[in-house]
C-alpha cells in the first residue's frame, strides 16, 4: 500500500518576526500509509490543532514539508491549494462547523456543489454516504433540528462525500456525550476497516485514541514514540495506553 501522508521536519512559529513569537511545532516527522487509522494524542496546548491545520492545508508550515498523495503542498499557490484541499482532504471539526442556514443534505453536498458538480451527480453520492452513516432520514432537516451525534455524522458525511485521500479529525468527540462519542468512534473505526478510509484523528482523550491502530504522542510541539495496537482488542489497547500514560509519558 502506498504512502498517503508524509510530514518532513515541519515547524510552525506563530507571531511575526520582531514581535512575540511562539514555536508551536518543533520539527515534526511521520508518515501514514494508505488504509491506516492513526491517532495523535497530546495534552491541551501541545500543538495538535496547529498540526492538523497544516495537514489540512488551512495553514502553512514555517519550515519543512507536507506531502499528501506525494504532492508537496508548499509548491501550490492559493488557487491550486483550494482545489487540492477540496479534492484530497476531508475534515471533521470538534464543533461540527455546519452551516446552520443550509439543510443537512445541502451541508453534505457543499464540497461538490462548490466545485460545480451538477446536482444530478451530487444527489446519489449524498444518498450513498448518508445511508452508510445512518442519517438518510435527517437529510431534509436543518443542523439545529438534530442531536450533536447526528450533527457530527452529517459533518463526517460532508468530509467523505468527495472521497478524499485522507480524513482528518480534530477532537471529533469533544462536543459529544459519551454515547454519541462511542458511536462516532465505532463509525470511524468501521469506515477505516471496511471502506479503507485513511484517517488521522487528534485527541487528548485516551478512550478516543484507543480506536486507532497506531498512536503518536505529541508533547510541546514534538512527536515522541508511538504505540501500536498490533492485534490487540480495542479494550486491551486502551489498557496498554493507560499503563503507558501512567509511566510518565
Ligand atoms: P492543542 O490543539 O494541542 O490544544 P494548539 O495547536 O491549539 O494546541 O496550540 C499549540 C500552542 O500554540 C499553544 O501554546 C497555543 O497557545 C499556541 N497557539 C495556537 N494558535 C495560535 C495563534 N494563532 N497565535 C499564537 N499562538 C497560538
Ligand atoms: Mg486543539
Amino acid at each position: 500500500m502506498g504512502e498517503i501522508l508524509r510530514v518532513d521536519q515541519a515547524t510552525k512559529t506563530y507571531g511575526k518576526q520582531g514581535e512575540k513569537q511562539y514555536q508551536a511545532l518543533k520539527g515534526i516527522n511521520f508518515a501514514l500509509e494508505e488504509g491506516e487509522f492513526v491517532a495523535v494524542m497530546g495534552a491541551s496546548g501541545s500543538g495538535k490543532t496547529t498540526l492538523l491545520n497544516l495537514l489540512a492545508t488551512l495553514d502553512k508550515p514555517t519550515s519543512g514539508h507536507i506531502f499528501i498523495n506525494h504532492q508537496d503542498n508548499s509548491a501550490l499557490n492559493a488557487n491550486q491549494l483550494a482545489d487540492f484541499r477540496s479534492r484530497q482532504i476531508g475534515f471533521i471539526f470538534q464543533d461540527f462547523n455546519l452551516l446552520e442556514n443550509l439543510t443537512n443534505r445541502e451541508n453534505i453536498a457543499l464540497p461538490l456543489s462548490l466545485r460545480g458538480v451538477p446536482s444530478r451527480r451530487i444527489d446519489p453520492l449524498v444518498e450513498q454516504i448518508a445511508t452508510r452513516l445512518g442519517i438518510k432520514q435527517i437529510l431534509p432537516k436543518y443542523p439545529a433540528e438534530v442531536s450533536g451525534g447526528q450533527k457530527q455524522r452529517v459533518a463526517a458525511a460532508r468530509a467523505l462525500v468527495h472521497e478524499p485521500a485522507i480524513l482528518l479529525a480534530d477532537e471529533p468527540t469533544g462536543a459529544l456525550d459519551s454515547t454519541s462519542a462511542q458511536e462516532l468512534l465505532d463509525t470511524l473505526a468501521d469506515l477505516n476497516q471496511n471502506d479503507g478510509i485513511t484517517t488521522l484523528m487528534v485527541t487528548h482523550d485516551p478512550y478516543a485514541a484507543s480506536f486507532a491502530s497506531r498512536i503518536l504522542f505529541i508533547k510541546d510541539g514534538k512527536i515522541g514514540e508511538q504505540l501500536l495496537k498490533s492485534g490487540l482488542a480495542r479494550q486491551q489497547f486502551y489498557h496498554l495506553l493507560i499503563d503507558h500514560l501512567g509511566n510518565g509519558e
